[in-house]
């Protein structure tokens, strides 16, 4: 029997003598393992009554329960080997997607599998696909289904789900059709998945793909097939390819063959014990204490005032519009709330907005109420699109919007922390201004949809987590990193018997350390000062409120309705620049503008390669806002006249690459490709005049695209170095297809000293030594019959540089005079291009 523990399931698979699966059973365990292990083993009891197993376990959450009863453990990944070498021998990549991990094998005959596993980041797996499924407000059924009928594919990062989820929102806002993004994300899915885990290694046919993601999403298959260009007949679903650990763990044999019985398994398992090795001290005493805190905290209520009170009302309006939630709060000329809105923007930011403002006029109607708008502001994600879609007067950067909120809490407040569904966001002010903002880049590990997702996976409300975690009395030290870690902790307290109440204040501290050492990496807590403001829906959790006081020995203030703060924070300002500026002006009636009449168009704009799709919305009220653009050199949405500018890169690149090929060598038929890459840029003049004048055609890849970027990306060997080499392996391939004689690509350890004062001139490993890696990874001249030349040349002297241009050349047959007149044009071409460089700055 092999049974597989994974991070949501428990598989158990009985084989017979001849291999072949005679029992097996799929269940998830929503993080109640032990109950469910035990009842999953009754079943067998069940069905093999009598019987003793000879049984080993695999998963990540295996070992523990493997150590508990004392059943042998097989780790996941040699587990699935097992069925590879026995059931399919002719494998040369097996491809496992999981809900956190991914993996590649490589089968080599005679040799060890070489085993390629996913590190810090679940970007790329099955838990990143249910969350972009979740940003789009569908079910990961309906996008598979739906990217099975896309037109186009979008970039989208899938590094990490807060990069994906800026890409994906963009598109979302840009109207793009649900099956093109569905499928972009997939795509970046396999792409990801081949980058970070092929590394170098060529994934060969017959690829088997196994785990939930590969299974039952036939869309995401399409993507690998088409990334990794193998035929539909290499590319293998297995029967039972949900079950490989489990079926690899029964094939797995052990020296000493064991037999053991299920009920005194299933005993072992309860009766253990053990009991957490790290704990963190509880939030609270009891429960008084917490009722007691409850009631003492620094809490500022929000005022409010009943809509209908009087029936001529002048107000301020302000709207949030954040990545995932839309805030809309309208207050009286006393800042007393008159009407508050919080929903979720189901990806459509205006349509909830539009809502939100629906319901205010209704109500306002229904009580017979005339209202004016003295003045109005939106911030946050969509302030651009609100904004010129309300016609509304003023758009405010985020941060203001939450220092107004939190000076409303408190005057004197000294760091503001905003933990939202998926952002960070933490503002250190001084006298009253701001003097430091951090924002989370990378990671979304701190966030409050951390804490939904481990709360919807415990089955629990978010009521009921949060006063678990408030009341639990050995808190699960969980640490402080990725959520693929924090998932691996949270079972390993799971092993050691931690309860789902100190999980939950487990979390709550994890998502506090987060934020401060981690995003924040503060390594002082004075540094936050005496008077900390929170906001944000994520201290709606007492929990994380607590573990804040607590980690940073502060009293934390906020109101009872800490969601609010920017959408208070932005009315609040609103307010205070009207009463600077005008107080006679008021804003127009807000007309809300039909959906239907909006005009979109989708424009490329030509500023540069990315050619960035865009899409202009134009409003009734004759606003226009752009989105989609990644930068503001064409498009741009601030009232601001554009200035006129000088694009310092066009003429950079018109210096460095416009050079005149000459017939002749053309026709001599050697031609030598030389990649437009890291430092072969400012060196392209030298190298195009000393080759061209020794008798060859030289010919430069294209300019870099993100279509040539993922031509390359299977054989890039890390996911850790820099985009610039990345794009490396494109190029190379792209003068591949262009069929060059010899592919020119040389070591350069130094380059020419820029100014005589400076100490040196190295290049980075990465840019000296990317040649090599190039050699290595990618074989052009074993793979594809085109030699590649990587002769080591310095230009720190011109003697050096002599010597090593003229080994390179003469070894291609060119005479010394040849190269001698060659090299004095090349030296020439090089100070004159530094000179026009200089010069056109
Ligand atoms: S100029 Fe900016 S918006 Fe235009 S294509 Fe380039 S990055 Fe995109």
């Amino acid at each position: 029997m092999g049974v597989d523990v994974g991070s949501t399931t428990i598989k158990i698979v009985i084989i017979d003598a001849g291999f072949q699966i005679i029992y097996k059973s799929y269940e998830r365990h929503q993080a109640n393992i032990q109950q469910t292990f035990a009842e999953e083993l009754n079943k067998v009891i069940e069905q093999f009554p009598d019987t003793e197993f000879c049984i080993n376990i695999t998963g990540s959450a295996g070992m523990g329960i493997g150590e508990r009863i004392g059943v042998n453990f097989v780790q996941e990944v040699v587990a699935a080997v097992e069925v590879v070498n026995t059931i399919y021998p002719d494998t040369h990549t097996l491809i496992d997607l999981g809900g956190e991990d991914a993996k590649m094998v490589f089968f080599k005959e005679g040799k060890h599998p070489d085993i390629r596993m996913n590190g810090s980041c679940a970007g790329g797996t099955g838990a990143f696909i249910d969350q972009m499924a979740n940003l789009m407000n569908i079910s990961v059924e309906e996008l598979g289904q739906k990217a099975l009928n896309f037109e186009k594919i979008y970039p989208i990062a899938s590094r990490c789900g807060v990069f994906a989820k800026t890409d994906v929102q963009n598109l979302i806002s840009r109207n793009i059709p649900v099956a093109d993004i569905s499928a972009s994300i997939l795509h970046a899915v396999a792409l990801q998945s081949v980058t970070t885990l092929a590394r170098g290694f060529d994934v060969k046919p017959k690829v088997l793909c196994i785990g939930g993601p590969l299974t039952f999403i036939p869309a995401l298959r399409n993507s690998f097939r088409e990334v990794l260009k193998i035929n539909d007949t290499d590319f293998i679903l297995p029967e039972n390819g949900e079950y490989f650990p489990a079926w690899g763990a029964a094939l797995y044999q052990e020296k000493e063959i064991v037999y053991h019985n299920l009920t005194s398994l299933i005993q072992k398992s309860a009766s253990n014990t053990k009991m957490q090795s790290e704990t963190l001290p509880a939030l609270f005493k009891d429960e008084e204490d917490y009722n007691q805190w409850k009631k003492n905290r620094r809490i500022k209520a929000l005022e409010f005032v009943e809509l209908g009170n009087k029936k001529k009302i002048e107000c301020f309006l302000g709207i949030d519009s954040g990545s995932t939630t839309t805030k809309i709060v309208i207050m009286d000329r006393d800042a007393r709330i008159l009407y508050r809105f919080y929903d979720s923007n189901e990806g459509n930011p205006l349509k909830k907005v539009i809502e939100g403002l629906e319901k205010f006029y209704a109500e306002a109607a229904e009580k017979g109420i005339s209202y004016k708008f003295l003045s109005s502001a939106a911030t946050g994600y969509g302030e651009d699109l609100i904004k010129s879609a309300l016609g509304l007067d003023y758009g405010i950067v985020e941060t203001m919007a939450h220092l107004s909120g939190a000076q409303y809490v408190d005057p004197k407040v000294s760091f503001i922390l905003d933990i939202g569904g998926q952002d960070i966001k933490s503002i250190f002010t001084e006298n009253g201004v701001i003097s430091n903002i951090e924002l989370n880049e990378a990671c979304s590990a701190g966030c409050g949809s951390f804490l939904q997702n481990f709360a919807s996976t415990m089955h629990m409300s978010l009521e009921e987590f949060t006063k678990a975690a408030c009341l639990a009395k050995y808190p699960s030290d969980l640490g402080s990193r990725c959520t693929v870690f924090m998932n691996s902790k949270v079972k390993q307290s799971l092993r050691e018997n931690a309860g789902m109440d100190d999980i939950a204040a487990g979390l709550a501290y994890s998502v506090v350390k987060n934020c401060l050492y981690k995003v924040l990496k503060i390594s002082n807590l004075k540094q936050l000062g005496d008077n900390i403001v929170v906001q944000g829906g994520t201290f709606r959790n007492d929990g994380v409120y607590r573990a804040l006081e607590l980690l940073s020995g502060k009293a934390v203030s906020s109101t009872d309705y800490p969601e609010l703060m920017g959408a208070l924070g932005v009315a609040l300002y609103s307010r205070s620049l009207w009463e600077k500026e005008n107080t006679d002006k008021c804003t127009p009636a807000i007309e809300l503008p039909n959906a239907e009449n909006i005009n979109t168009k989708e424009l490329q704009c030509k500023g540069c390669t990315n050619n960035c799709s865009v899409l202009r919305f134009k409003f009734e009220n004759g606003n226009i806002c752009y989105a989609g653009n990644k930068c503001e050199k064409v498009f741009y949405n601030k009232s601001v006249a554009k200035k006129g500018g000088y694009n310092g890169f066009d003429e950079k690149n018109e210096i460095l690459f416009n050079h005149c090929v000459n017939a002749d060598n053309i026709q001599q038929g050697k031609t030598i490709g030389i990649p437009r890459v890291l430092n072969m840029f400012d060196n392209y003049p030298f190298w195009h005049t000393l080759l061209s004048e020794c008798g060859f055609n030289v010919r430069l890849s294209p300019e870099s695209t993100f279509p040539l970027y993922q031509k390359g990306v299977g054989s890039i060997m890390s996911d850790n170095i820099c985009f610039p080499a990345k794009l490396v392996h494109g190029h190379i391939l792209a003068l591949i297809e262009q069929k060059v004689d010899r592919i020119f690509y040389p070591i350069i350890p130094k380059e020419e000293k820029e100014f005589g004062a400076s100490s040196n001139s190295f290049n980075c490993p990465v840019v000296s030594g990317y040649p090599e890696v190039i050699r290595s990874s990618m074989e052009p001249e074993e793979k594809y019959g085109i030699p590649f030349d990587k002769p080591v040349i310095t230009f720190s002297s011109d003697r050096a540089l002599e010597k090593a241009c003229f080994e390179y050349v003469s070894s291609l047959g060119v005479s010394k005079s040849v190269f001698k007149t060659a090299l004095e044009k090349a030296m020439q071409v090089k100070t004159d291009v530094k000179i026009r460089l200089r010069e056109s700055q």
